[in-house]
């Protein structure tokens, strides 16, 4: 299994590595420091010794697969060199962490809220589908949420990601003080490095409410 670079330090963009597998077009590495799609955060782009990685996959058991555009060039054993779309990544870092943040904002102003859904694209959108139990977040809670999710981005807090020490495959982010959150993606440092958010709702029905989150830059 490839050793996640991502999880040491979320902001590298670079780094080599021996490759440990070629099957079809994905090449499989020692090391990585590319997140592969799961659990709604798309894959990283870039390229590995200059050809083009056109996505990144998480295989079922957790290994890492680099879909590049000329599998040829790539050779078991061999070193590369990888390099990230940086940019892409951290609107990603930035977006993920947004719809965390929204997600607990929201539990202190509609009161307990299950978040049944999520998901960014890397245009620096994303959603996350919520039921309160209290209160539906509609009306005057929108731009209320939006408010109180900016002044925390404006006051800063860090975000700090753990895994658990009984049982090493679970992976929580913590965001100053408020309840871990499980989840395994990529997130930034301190959530000042959002920047302003933009909030819109969507009804989806049965009793969810969905937080559409733009980042302003
Ligand atoms: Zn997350």
């Amino acid at each position: 299994m490839a050793r996640k670079l991502f999880y040491e330090n979320a902001y590298d963009a670079t780094c080599t590595a021996k490759v440990v597998a070629v099957d079809g077009n994905a090449v499989i590495l020692d090391q990585t420091v590319f997140y592969g799609e799961s659990g709604g955060q798309p894959g990283d782009t870039g390229t590995l010794n200059g050809v083009k990685v056109i996505s990144t996959k998480a295989r079922e058991d957790g290994e890492v697969l680099h879909l590049v555009e000329d599998p040829s060039k790539f050779a078991v054993g061999s070193e590369v060199s990888g390099s990230l779309d940086w940019e892409r990544r951290l609107r990603l870092m930035r977006t993920h962490t947004s719809l965390h943040l929204v997600a607990q904002v929201a539990e202190t102003i509609a009161g307990k809220c299950q978040c049944t859904g999520s998901g960014m694209k890397d245009s620096g959108e994303g959603h996350v589908d919520l039921m309160a139990a209290e209160k539906r977040i509609a009306g005057e809670l929108v731009p209320l949420l939006e408010a109180k999710c900016n002044e925390v981005i404006r006051k800063g807090a860090e975000v700090k990601a753990f895994f658990d020490e009984q049982r090493k495959d679970y992976r929580f982010i913590q965001i100053d003080s408020l309840p871990p959150i499980p989840c395994g993606g990529t997130h930034v440092r301190n959530v000042s490095e959002i920047g302003a958010i933009k909030l819109k709702r969507e009804n989806v029905g049965k009793g969810k409410d969905r937080v559409i989150v733009t980042l302003s830059s």
